[in-house]
């Protein structure tokens, strides 16, 4: 594909699993708050996409390789992806928490030393995990989506997972056997994401159309959806 086309059709990746930003549902499509704002965004701003759904890590790579055109997957804004992304506006606060299986007496940083965490591949859950794992001597397994990381944790291969607050509170919610044992560390913003200086026009349409959605108060109306009022 050519990411230069002055076409209105795009391909849009997004991560396989990441409730409440994205999920499939049972009927095999694929919703959640950034799904919801994308729908919304692209019938104002009249552009139509496909979505190709993969590991984040993976729709990290098909960004900057130019095989698909954007990245909405509650992905964070940080500087270091700067250097190779244009992000969107920021939309939706977040930060990173340790979480363990319910029965885990492990509770802090502290208990990790010479044990081994979970966390997903390219995420900055990741990231923030490997700069603990210097300071507090433990180790890392890594996976490329959700789901799989947290059953590691809950049958007791790891002994905790690094992941986003919302998307662990709401796994939580939902009934995933875990509990948070920390704050929110290295807080940032989603954003959606384009490869640097490419696809500046879809960017445009992105933050115009996620003003509009704003501003009509839709965006509220998708986040209460699935996180209540308040979330
Ligand atoms: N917010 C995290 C990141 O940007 C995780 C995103 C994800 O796993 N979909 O790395």
């Amino acid at each position: 594909p050519n990411a230069h086309a002055a076409s209105s059709h795009y391909t849009i990746t997004t991560d396989t699993t990441f409730p409440p930003f994205e999920f499939q549902t049972q009927g095999g499509d694929y919703r959640g708050i950034d799904m919801d704002m994308l729908k919304e965004i692209a019938k104002r701003e009249d552009f139509t996409y496909t979505l190709k759904p993969m590991s984040f890590n993976a729709g990290v790579q098909a960004v900057q390789a130019g095989q698909v055109d954007g990245i909405l997957a509650g992905m964070s804004i940080t500087d270091e992806r700067k250097q190779t992304f244009d992000f969107g506006t920021p939309y939706y606060k977040s930060g990173i928490v340790m979480a363990v299986a319910n029965k885990s007496k492990v509770d802090s940083l502290d208990d990790l030393k010479g044990k081994t965490v979970a966390a997903k591949t390219g995420s900055s859950g990741a990231m923030y995990a490997q700069r603990m794992a210097k300071k507090y001597d433990f180790k890392i397994t890594y996976f490329n989506d959700s789901n799989t990381m947290y059953n590691d944790v809950i049958i007791g291969n790891t002994v905790a997972a690094f992941e986003d607050q919302p998307v662990m509170a709401y796994a939580i919610q939902q009934g995933t056997k875990m509990k948070i044992v920390t704050d929110p560390a290295d807080g940032n913003w989603y954003g959606f994401g384009v490869k640097k200086g490419d696809n500046a026009e879809l960017l445009k349409k992105f933050n115009e159309g996620y003003a509009k959605i704003v501003k009509d108060g839709t965006y509220d109306k998708i986040v209460n959806r699935y996180l209540g009022e308040g979330g």
